[in-house]
């Protein structure tokens, strides 16, 4: 631990977070930090003991889960071990939405945190949450970063989303109180541009990170620039990617470019961190004494070393509890056979397959993730399911299902928005739809671009 991170940890963050804001995450930090090194069986009866906690406050103050509980002749005490979940059947976003009062704990009314998403299936969605769940998935993430090499108060760049519609290069690179407590800086990943890129080498150079975070698009558009012909003067201990798949050929391509081991990061916006690598690299570590990380045939049925649908239950979110979520995701099963050789006793799951978000291009060369556009669509709340074609340079078209009325309003904020990431020369296509078709291989895509590659 360098000095740094032990002020850090000592003096300041704590100063940050019970001064500031009151929060917990430091001590829940320190408890998931003790967990992840407990065997796997001791690990196992945790979760069972967190899980019978949860399904009996479902049962008692949530309308929602007492009513299905009793028609599938389900109590509390029948989960004897993390398996017995297996008796409810997965429930999805339609679902949710479909029963969200009644999804809300009797006793946690009015006191919930709501939150919304651009969804990764471009289908966008509201859920309520607690400020404990919220304090422990910031401890969750910190764990998860800190296999990586990015504890607390270590240098990090992120190339992130955050504000929309950034533009100036000094909000391109900002660094507010926040960032500068915490020895983070950001730059925008939405803003990215063929003749900017050498902006970006700069803010790695000049701030000299040890770990360098970004989304794995993000990510690769740099690593390109930098393989072709412009070297990086500083390289990093580690580079995290999150929030997009990450293939073989990207990890080789931004291990190259950067110089350093490529960590991928699996989550969503409902739950924050669901799984990391750690230095061994083999699939994700799930968070097992926060969440129950399944891997389920479309019946629910759970899968050995077979790819199904990510099913999440939350073990903290006791404002909202969801039992086997369905993000939309699929994800490889573990055989379970061989434990992780680091040592930790979380089980591990992966590859994840189906977030894809293509990257869309403009025809003054700039480069805008995929995931700029549930950031933008979540705000508008007639938006249904969207999905952006781009299928040539100077056009892009926003299909969208609507629920509700769909305004002049709402469509001159989107039109607004995207303008400013995209520049003028783009031409707006928005054409409210009835569907929008499931790829050939049943899945839905944010952003799909036709574009020949060579267009980049
Ligand atoms: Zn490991």
């Amino acid at each position: 631990m360098s000095m740094y991170e032990r002020l850090f940890r000592s003096v300041l963050y704590p100063a940050y977070e019970s001064g500031l804001r009151g929060r917990k995450t430091l001590r829940y930090l320190q408890e998931y930090e003790r967990q992840q090194w407990l065997s796997p069986e001791e690990l196992r009866a945790l979760q069972t003991t967190k899980l019978r906690a949860l399904l009996e406050h479902c049962q008692v103050q949530v309308p929602y889960w007492r009513r299905r509980f009793r028609e599938l002749g389900f109590t509390w005490q029948d989960l004897r071990q993390p398996e017995d979940l297996a008796a409810l059947p997965p429930i999805g976003k339609d679902e949710i939405r479909a029963h969200y009062d009644d999804m809300i704990a009797e006793n946690w009314r009015g006191k919930t945190w709501r939150k919304a998403t651009g969804g990764s299936t471009g289908q966008p969605f509201a859920f309520e949450y607690t400020r404990e769940s919220y304090e422990r998935r910031m401890a969750v993430m910190q764990r998860g970063y800190a296999w990586a090499g990015a504890s607390f108060g270590v240098k990090r760049l992120d190339v992130w989303g955050g504000d929309l519609g950034l533009s100036s290069s000094s909000q391109r690179f900002k660094a507010g109180l926040f960032d500068s407590v915490l020895r983070r800086r950001v730059v925008s990943a939405f803003d990215m541009r063929r003749d900017n890129l050498h902006e970006y080498a700069q803010a790695i150079e000049s701030w000299r990170p040890q770990v360098i975070v970004g989304y794995t698009s993000a990510l690769e558009t740099l690593a390109d620039w930098i393989l072709d012909g412009n070297p990086l003067g500083w390289h990093p201990d580690s580079v995290i990617t999150a929030a997009e798949m990450l293939s073989d050929r990207q990890r080789a391509a931004l291990e190259r470019a950067f110089g350093a081991p490529v960590f991928h990061t699996y989550g969503c916006r409902e739950f924050m961190l669901i799984g990391a690598e750690c230095e061994h690299h083999h699939g994700y570590h799930a968070s097992d004494d926060h969440l129950v990380v399944e891997i389920a045939d479309e019946t629910g049925k759970p899968l050995v070393a077979d790819v199904g649908n990510v099913l999440i239950t939350d073990l903290h979110n006791w404002g909202m509890p969801f039992l086997r979520y369905a993000n939309g995701d699929l994800a490889r099963a573990s055989d379970g056979a061989e434990r992780c050789p680091c040592g930790r006793g979380l089980k591990r799951f992966g590859p994840v397959e189906g977030r894809r978000l293509d990257v869309l291009r403009t025809p003054d060369g700039r480069i805008i993730p995929g995931e700029f556009f549930p950031h933008l669509l979540k705000e508008v709340a007639a938006v249904d399911r969207f999905q952006v074609r781009q299928r040539q340079l100077d056009c892009l078209e926003l299909l969208i299902v609507s629920k509700g009325e769909f305004t002049a309003a709402d469509e001159s904020f989107l039109r607004d928005k995207i303008s400013g990431v995209t520049g003028d020369a783009t031409r707006l296509d928005i054409r409210l739809v009835d569907d929008i078709p499931l790829t050939p291989s049943g899945k839905r895509r944010v952003t799909v671009s036709e574009l020949p590659t060579d267009a980049a």
